[in-house]
């Protein structure tokens, strides 16, 4: 039943996002900012000239959206994001496609991750569709920032926050819908000369620390999941690892399971003793982000033909729990092929050697862990032949260089 006083609580706020959304303004910057040059900038740290804001409060639902310029936003220092982290986001990228336009990759499916995180975090919902009309246009404003270089990309950075103005703990029901744009190269810079499929990352497996539990948030885009991986990932560091694999015990019996490298999805290829492969990583059981760049390689991989330097390979995918034991056992029988990690901010990237604490050694000694043995699957630095194809895949979809599913949308 619609309640007329509480207009979001209905069916309304989506004909009336929708609404609103066809009133887009449009605030052009004044002076535009000097472009860099591609592989002057690290990731994240530069801006474009516009972003995209809309509001929501109870009493008007959603704003019309404006692009405006680029600068700080005024919020009450008591809002509810400030204090409870309701913060949510998103990750996607555009490319250069052959026509010279900005391409985004499967972006519907990042406004249905959005959906889903704006829903568990009890903050208002949108309309998909009529919020990724407002970024395309966002995106194609500021094409000028896009190097047409291959690899790089604009990486686009939907973010809803509660701003209700209280410290009462409860849901907001106020909101801030806004989208910034940042130019970004490839994520890990690569040497000159060296090719991208060279890209490899250790890992430290760590499991006095987890990143998500079962009935946990880790399976949404939500802020709050990643803060709390900054100690363990400074200690990785400290040990020499550049990111942390992060394990979960769910108690099962199995140990230590693998759930996600980083902020990335994680796969491993093994081979059977007839020489076919298996490539697995751990299923969608609410720990695990469902990462579209995963779902995207799985699909691949299971389309006979999709991969073509795979054609002549035999390869099963399996979603399964992957106990960090497999690992070393596989490694230590020579049958551990690869390992690589998956998102939109690395594409894929080789995981070349992954460290595995003594589990538990650490227990009362803070965030003292001794590492007793080095897993390296063989194919070494880089990629191996699977993340490579992937890599290539992807790559190729992205730039709109081979076409899959409808995954690509231009932005005009
Ligand atoms: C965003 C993210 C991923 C990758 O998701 P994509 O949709 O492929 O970019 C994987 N793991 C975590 C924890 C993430 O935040």
């Amino acid at each position: 039943m619609c309640v007329p006083a509480l207009p979001h609580a209905c069916m309304l706020p989506h004909a009336e996002f929708i609404a609103k959304a066809s009133q887009l303004k449009i605030q052009l910057a004044e002076t535009l900012k000097p472009v860099p040059p591609p592989g002057t900038y690290t990731f994240g740290d530069i801006k474009t000239d516009h972003m995209l804001v809309m509001s929501f409060d109870p009493a008007n639902g959603w704003s019309a959206p404006e692009i405006k310029p680029y600068g700080p936003l005024a919020i009450d220092p008591s809002s509810n994001c400030l204090q409870y982290a309701t913060n949510i986001f998103e990750g996607m990228k555009a490319f250069m496609g052959p026509s010279g336009k900005p391409q985004l990759f499967r972006p519907q499916a990042n406004m249905a991750r959005l959906s889903s995180s704006a829903a568990r975090m009890a903050l208002p919902p949108f309309d998909e569709d009529a919020l990724l009309t407002c970024i395309t246009k966002l995106v194609a404003l500021e094409s000028r920032w896009l190097p047409a270089e291959s690899g790089h990309s604009l990486y686009i950075r939907p973010t809803m926050i509660g701003t209700k103005p209280t410290i009462k703990v409860g849901a907001s029901d106020h909101a801030l819908l806004y989208v910034i744009v940042t130019p970004v190269g490839p994520y890990f810079p690569t040497p000159p000369g060296e090719s991208l499929h060279a890209q490899s990352v250790s890992l430290l497996a760590v499991s006095e620390h987890v990143r998500s539990w079962p009935g946990g948030t880790g399976g949404y885009k939500f802020g709050l999941n990643y803060s709390p991986g900054f100690v363990p990932q400074q200690a990785a560091a400290k040990l020499g690892y550049d990111q942390v694999l992060w394990l979960l015990d769910a108690g099962q019996g199995a140990g230590d399971l693998v759930t996600e490298a980083g902020a990335m999805n994680f796969a491993a290829v093994f081979e059977g003793a007839d020489g076919a492969l298996t490539v697995v990583t751990p299923p969608l059981d609410g720990t695990i982000l469902p990462g579209i760049t995963r779902d995207s390689a799985l699909t691949l991989l299971r389309t006979p033909g999709a991969l073509p330097s795979l054609s002549s390979t035999r390869i099963t995918v399996e979603e399964r729990v992957l106990p960090v034991a497999e690992l070393s056992t596989a490694h230590a029988a020579g049958t551990l092929r690869e390992c690589f990690g998956v998102g939109t901010a690395v594409n894929v990237v080789g995981i070349d050697r992954i460290g595995i604490a003594s589990l538990r050694a650490g227990e009362g000694e803070g965030l003292k862990v001794k590492v007793v043995e080095d897993v390296s699957p063989s194919s070494g630095k880089g990629l191996g032949p699977v993340g490579r194809a992937l890599w290539d895949m992807l790559l190729d979809l992205k730039e709109g260089r081979s076409e899959f599913g409808g995954w690509g949308v231009v932005c005009e």
